[in-house]
């Protein structure tokens, strides 16, 4: 894979940086391809992925198209929502596509899903790969050291010393970032709030020390819920910036740096993909809001 590319960005009257892994790959862009990296890019001798999460995850996506591309079976076990898998968009529709095949969660035949949170590590067994949740386990750090490492460089030609800012939602992106980075992060926590991003950081990381900032939004916005809010700043960004976003983490993000006067001209925030998902979303903004501009 290609670097991604570092641009100038406006929003809000305000120019800073942003870092495109959303353009890394067209099917395989932004976190989770460098979450996935390692997964992508060494020999293992299995014939099946299994993983588990929310029947529109970003995640899942793109544990699909890893698995097409390798040549190996994908088996996701999920709480199955018939109506959606009737009509399929966004992330479900792509990676039924990539032949994922699924099964109920009541079905899960492996290590409780729980333990496996603890383990946060990849479970290779017979001819599988467990893959938690989310893709957070010890060896996401070897892509997320890359992405880190083409930082630096940029900042080193550029001269810029950047704050690097990012949506969080398990956190494992925020966490390595900040251990490989000599500069300040800082993470917009997306899901369940700060207690729970704080003990996701300790499960991967025991010195504080190397645990990003955490930003909180003052709204209590519900994971992957529709706010009029959030919608609003989906089409103020691609209004001002000429960029889509995506509309589950990166909304929450900037509702709260606009909040908190966080936007800065040595921001260097991470468009970290996942579009792909958008188009689900939007139908659910439809169907609640009637309108979506
Ligand atoms: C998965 C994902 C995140 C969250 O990444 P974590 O490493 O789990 O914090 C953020 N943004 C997008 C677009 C994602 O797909």
């Amino acid at each position: 894979m290609e670097n991604s590319p570092i641009e100038p960005i406006t929003f809000d009257k305000t120019s800073f940086f942003i870092k495109r892994d959303d353009l890394l790959h067209p099917h395989f862009g932004g976190n989770k391809a460098r979450k996935l990296h390692y997964i992508l890019n060494n020999r293992f001798d299995i014939e099946k992925i299994v993983s588990y999460g929310s029947m529109q995850s970003n995640a899942m996506y793109s544990l699909s198209f890893l698995a097409k591309k390798r040549g190996w079976e994908f088996e996701y076990y999920c709480r199955i929502n018939e109506n959606l898998l009737k009509n399929p968009t966004g992330n479900l529709k792509a990676a039924l596509k990539n032949r994922m095949v699924l099964k109920d969660i009541s079905l899960w035949p492996y290590t409780p899903p729980k333990e496996l949170d603890v383990l946060s590590t990849l479970l290779i067994e017979k001819e599988r790969m467990v893959v938690p949740e989310g893709g957070r386990f010890k060896e996401a750090a070897f892509g997320i050291k890359r992405l880190a490492d083409e930082i630096i460089g940029w900042a080193e030609t550029s001269g810029v010393n950047p704050t690097v800012v990012l949506p969080s939602g398990t956190g494992t992106t925020a966490l390595f970032l900040q251990k490989f980075l000599p500069f300040r992060v800082k993470t917009v926590a997306c899901v369940k709030g700060e207690e729970y991003l704080k003990r996701q950081f300790f499960a991967l990381e025991k010195d504080e020390r190397h645990h990003p900032q955490i930003l909180v939004p003052s709204k209590k916005f519900t994971f992957a819920k529709p706010y009029k809010e959030l919608l609003h700043i989906y089409n103020r960004l691609k209004e001002e910036s000429g960029i889509e976003f995506e509309l589950i983490y990166d909304t929450v993000a900037f509702f709260t740096l606009l909040e908190k006067k966080e936007i800065k001209k040595d921001m260097l925030y991470i468009h970290q993909g996942g579009i792909v998902g958008n188009e689900s979303m939007l139908q659910r903004y439809k169907a609640k809001f009637g309108k979506i501009s």
